[in-house]
C-alpha cells in the first residue's frame, strides 16, 4: 500500500497596528514590564466595552486582497468561549460563521493552495511559570498581549508534502511582509503555525483522520514535525492501527510529536455572535481603495519581469521577496531598459549587493539609505555588457566604489580596469605569447584547452589585465 499525506495549515499573524484590537492600549514588546499596557477593556472589567480598531480591519482587508479572497462587506465578531487564566474575559473575540475574508488562494510552484478563510481575532495573555531559569511557586499572568490583533489564515487541505507546506509558509510570509501588515518574526510570536495532517491511500479521494500539531516555532520545525508525523501515521496504518483524532505537540529536542489532547478532551467553544460588538459593515469603496493602495504584488511583478526581461525565476527571487529590495531594483530599471545590463545588474545584486547587506547587517527598511548606490550597480552592469570590464574587474570596481563612494565609470579608468577590445593590440600579445610557449600551443592544438594557461597569463600580464579573455581565446583559436 502506498500512502499520500494531506496537509492544511492554520496561521496566526500579529498585525502591525499601534494599538490593540478592541481598546487603545499600545502594543508593547515582550521586554516591557508585565501588565504595563492594559486597561479595563483588555482585562475584562465589568461594564467595559470593546470597539474595533479600524487600522486592524484595514489590514485584514489587505490580507484578503493579497490572498485573492473575497472580502465580506458584512462580517460578525463571535465569542470563542474557554477558560484559561490568561484569558480574563473567559472568551476570545474572534470571527466564526461570517469571517472578513473567504475563498482565496496563493500559488506555489504553479500549484494553487486554496485559502478557506482569514479572520480577525484578539490574542490572549501570557502565563508565566518561571522567571529566567527559576521556576515560580505560583503562576503569574501578564495581560500585555491580551487584545493584540491577529489574523488567522486557514488553508484548505491542499498540500501533499512537507515541502509544499514549507513553500506555502514562505510565500505567505513574503506576502504579509510585502503588504506591511506584519513583521512575521516567529521568534516574537508574530507568526504562529498549527499544522493538520492525515494520510490516505494513494489514489483515493476520502481524507483520513487528521492530527493537529501545535507548538511549531520555525518553518523547519513545521517540516520536521510533518515528516515525523507522516512516518508515524504510515507505520500505524501498516500495523492495522487506527489514527486517533488528536492534538499533538512537537518536541523539537527529541524530534517527536506527543499527544496533547484527544478527542474526548476536545474543546467545545460554544461560539456565538458577540452582543457587545455590532457586525462589521465595510463600504465597497473602502475595499476597492485598499486594493488600489496595495499596488502590484510580488507574484504579479515576478510574472512581469520574466516576460519583459527574459530572466529566470530563480534570478528574481530575492528582488521580488521584499518590497525594499524591489524598489532598489526598480531604481536600476529607471536608468536602463537594456536586457543585458538588467541581467548583469541582477547578478550583481544577488551576489555582491546582498553580500554587503548581510555582512553589514543592514535592516531591510534601511536598504534605501544604506545599501550600495544603485547607480553604481547600473554603471558596473553596463560596463560588463559593453565588455569594457572583466567579471573580476567588475568585482573590484564594486568594492572600490563602496569604499570610496566614487562612480565606477570614473574608477574604471583610474584603476586601469578598462578592458581592451582592441583586436590588433591583443593579437600582438597573443602572437608573442605563442612564440614563447610553443609547447603549450601545440598541446592546445591537440585539443587540450587547459594548456592555454601560460599563454593567456602572458597576454594578461602584458595588457595589465585589460585584455578581454574572450577575445584572447578567439584569436588563439583562429591561430
Ligand atoms: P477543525 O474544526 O478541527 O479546526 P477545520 O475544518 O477548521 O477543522 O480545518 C482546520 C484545518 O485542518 C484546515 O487548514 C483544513 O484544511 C485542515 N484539515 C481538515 N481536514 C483535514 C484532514 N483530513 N487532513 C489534513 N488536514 C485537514
Ligand atoms: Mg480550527
Ligand atoms: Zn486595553
Amino acid at each position: 500500500m502506498e500512502f499520500e499525506s494531506v496537509i492544511g495549515l492554520e496561521i496566526h499573524t500579529q498585525l502591525k497596528t499601534q494599538t490593540k484590537m478592541f481598546c487603545s492600549c499600545k502594543i508593547v514588546d515582550s521586554n516591557s514590564p508585565a501588565n504595563s499596557s492594559i486597561c479595563p477593556v483588555c482585562t475584562a472589567q465589568p461594564g467595559a466595552l470593546p470597539k474595533p480598531n479600524e487600522k486592524a480591519v484595514e489590514m485584514a482587508i489587505k490580507i484578503g486582497h493579497a490572498l485573492n479572497c473575497s472580502i465580506n462587506k458584512f462580517s460578525v465578531f463571535a465569542r470563542k468561549n474557554y477558560f484559561y487564566p490568561d484569558l480574563p474575559k473567559g472568551y476570545q473575540i474572534s470571527q466564526y460563521e461570517l469571517p472578513i475574508c473567504e475563498n482565496g488562494y496563493i500559488e506555489i510552484s504553479n500549484k494553487k493552495i486554496r485559502i478557506k478563510r482569514a479572520h480577525l481575532e484578539e490574542d490572549a495573555g501570557k502565563s508565566l511559570h518561571a522567571i529566567g531559569s527559576e521556576k515560580l511557586e505560583h503562576t503569574l499572568v501578564d495581560f500585555n498581549r491580551c487584545g493584540v490583533p491577529l489574523v488567522e489564515i486557514v488553508s484548505e487541505a491542499d498540500m501533499r508534502t512537507p515541502d509544499e507546506a514549507y513553500e506555502y509558509l514562505t510565500e505567505l510570509k513574503k506576502l504579509l511582509r510585502w503588504i506591511d501588515v506584519s513583521n512575521c518574526d516567529m521568534e516574537k510570536g508574530e507568526l504562529r503555525c498549527d499544522v493538520n495532517v492525515s494520510i490516505r491511500e494513494k489514489g483515493t479521494e476520502k481524507f483520513g483522520t487528521k492530527v493537529e500539531i501545535k507548538n511549531l516555532n520555525s518553518f523547519k520545525a513545521v517540516k520536521d514535525a510533518l515528516n515525523y508525523e507522516i512516518k508515524r501515521q504510515t507505520e500505524a496504518k501498516l500495523k492495522g492501527e487506527n489514527i486517533e483524532h488528536e492534538t499533538r505537540l512537537w518536541d523539537a529536542s527529541k524530534g517527536i510529536t506527543v499527544v496533547m489532547r484527544t478527542k474526548e478532551m476536545a474543546n467545545d467553544y460554544r461560539y456565538f455572535p458577540d452582543p457587545d460588538l455590532p457586525p462589521l459593515n465595510i463600504e465597497e469603496e473602502k475595499i476597492e481603495n485598499i486594493k488600489k493602495s496595495l499596488g502590484k504584488l510580488p507574484y504579479q511583478i515576478k510574472k512581469e519581469y520574466v516576460l519583459k526581461f527574459g530572466v529566470k525565476e530563480e534570478d528574481i527571487e530575492t528582488i521580488t521577496s521584499s518590497r525594499y529590495l524591489n524598489s532598489y531594483f526598480e531604481k536600476i530599471l529607471s536608468f536602463t531598459s537594456e536586457k543585458e545590463t538588467i541581467k548583469n545588474s541582477l547578478n550583481i545584486i544577488n551576489t555582491q549587493v546582498l553580500g554587503y547587506i548581510n555582512q553589514q547587517k543592514i535592516d531591510e527598511a534601511d536598504i534605501e539609505t544604506k545599501a550600495p548606490n544603485p547607480k553604481f550597480v547600473f554603471e558596473i552592469a553596463k560596463l560588463l555588457s559593453a565588455n569594457e570590464v572583466s567579471s573580476a574587474g567588475a568585482k573590484k570596481l564594486f568594492e572600490e566604489a563602496i569604499k570610496t563612494n566614487e562612480s565606477p565609470s570614473i574608477l574604471v579608468e583610474k584603476l586601469g580596469l578598462k578592458q581592451t577590445n582592441d583586436l590588433s593590440e591583443i593579437e600582438k600579445f597573443v602572437k608573442e605569447a605563442v612564440e614563447l610557449n610553443k609547447k603549450a600551443f601545440e598541446d592546445f592544438k591537440n585539443g587540450n584547452e587547459k594548456a592555454t594557461g601560460p599563454i593567456v597569463g602572458y597576454v594578461m600580464k602584458q595588457s595589465k589585465g585589460r585584455a578581454n579573455p574572450k577575445i584572447v581565446m578567439d584569436i588563439l583559436k583562429k591561430l
